[in-house]
């Protein structure tokens, strides 16, 4: 029997918690052999609702299901965790700007990287998915000193996955047909959906399809998909965002397939012309449980203009919380 893994679920009652907590639960991350003991963080007003999570995760009596611990304590659900899903984050409120929010989340995300920071496993692998998801993950790692810089990542696997579906859609194949998309940048309507190195059953994806479908249909229907979702369904999108969270760790941990690989924000090193200092959508592989950014793409003028303007609204967003890193 393996020795069980500590996942951390902050927001654990929302939306995409109670999507996400039971696929993790079930093996649907790290495998039907992985024992899992879930921590499971909430506000303290949200603690009941909470409680009524911890009972259907019980009565789903999933086999890889080891221990819950339920706690409106960072501390206690960070404690000697190997990966932590940080969930959640304040929406906007009314009348709220972008600043307020930008500034909101910022505390929060200062705390859990001290709280990280402080009792986590020293190789714990993070992702953000509370939004703005990126310059969270920046805030985050720049409040844990002592942790591994390279394991705060921010999901932009949903917009991935949302490119591979548009683009099957379009071209008549499956999502699994199609190889080498990527999303580069901030998970926000800057993100950059990139088809210039991405195959269709080894096909060039660009030579199926004409440049005006991808430059004024794909492009702004990937990057304008949540919104799509709000509209049609009521709520944000959850259950998909969950399913690409788990995608994200699980080929973080276990590897990307040989011939593919995945989009991944994680902190920028020089790779593209993207200076260090921010945490960026990049095509990555992963390998023993690491990941490296895929090196040598030719990069045109159109991917350059589009690379750099998300690299400006990353820059933004920075300056709007500087005090907190
Ligand atoms: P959701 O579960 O729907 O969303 C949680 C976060 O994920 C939001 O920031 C949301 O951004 C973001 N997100 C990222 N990608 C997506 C996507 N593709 N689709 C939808 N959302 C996305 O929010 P709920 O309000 O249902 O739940 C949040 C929970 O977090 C609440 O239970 C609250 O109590 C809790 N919370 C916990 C904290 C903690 O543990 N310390 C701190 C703050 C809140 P966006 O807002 O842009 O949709």
């Amino acid at each position: 029997m393996k020795k069980p893994v500590n996942v951390a679920i902050t927001g654990a009652a929302g939306q995409i918690g109670y999507a996400l907590a039971f696929r993790v639960a079930s093996g649907a991350m790290l495998g039907p052999d992985q024992p899992i003991n879930l921590h499971l963080l909430e506000i303290t007003p949200a603690l009941n609702a909470l409680q009524g999570v911890v009972m259907e995760l019980n009565d789903c009596a999933f086999p890889t299901l080891n221990k819950i611990v339920a706690t409106d304590d960072a501390k206690v659900a960070f404690k000697d965790c190997d990966v932590a899903l940080l969930v959640g984050a304040r929406p906007r409120g009314p009348g709220m700007e972008r600043k307020d929010l930008l500034l909101a989340n910022a505390q929060i995300f200062s705390a859990q990287g001290k709280a990280l920071d402080a009792v986590a496993n020293r190789n714990v692998r993070v992702l953000v998915v509370g939004n703005p998801a990126n310059t969270n993950a920046l805030i985050a790692q720049r409040n844990a000193p002592g942790l591994n810089p390279r394991n705060f990542t921010a999901m932009v696997r949903l917009d991935h996955n949302r490119a591979l579906s548009q683009l099957a859609e379009k071209t008549g194949s499956h999502s699994t047909q199609i190889k080498k998309a990527i999303i580069w940048g901030n998970h926000s309507a800057t993100q950059y959906p990139d088809l210039h190195h991405t195959l269709v059953d080894g096909k060039q994806a660009l030579s199926l399809v004409d440049q005006k479908w991808y430059a004024e249909t794909f492009i702004p229907v990937v990057q304008q998909r949540g919104a799509a979702i709000i509209k049609a369904r009521g709520q944000s999108s959850a259950a998909s965002a969950a399913s690409a969270a788990i995608d994200h760790i699980r080929d973080w941990v276990l590897g990307t397939p040989e011939g593919d690989w995945v989009s991944m924000a994680v902190p920028s090193d020089g790779s593209y012309g993207i200076p260090e200092g921010v945490i960026y959508g990049y095509p990555v592989t992963c390998k023993d449980g690491d990941y490296q950014i895929v090196q040598g793409l030719q990069i045109n003028d159109f991917s350059r203009q589009r690379m750099d303007a998300t690299h400006k609204e990353l820059l933004e967003e920075k300056d709007g919380v500087k005090e907190l890193i």
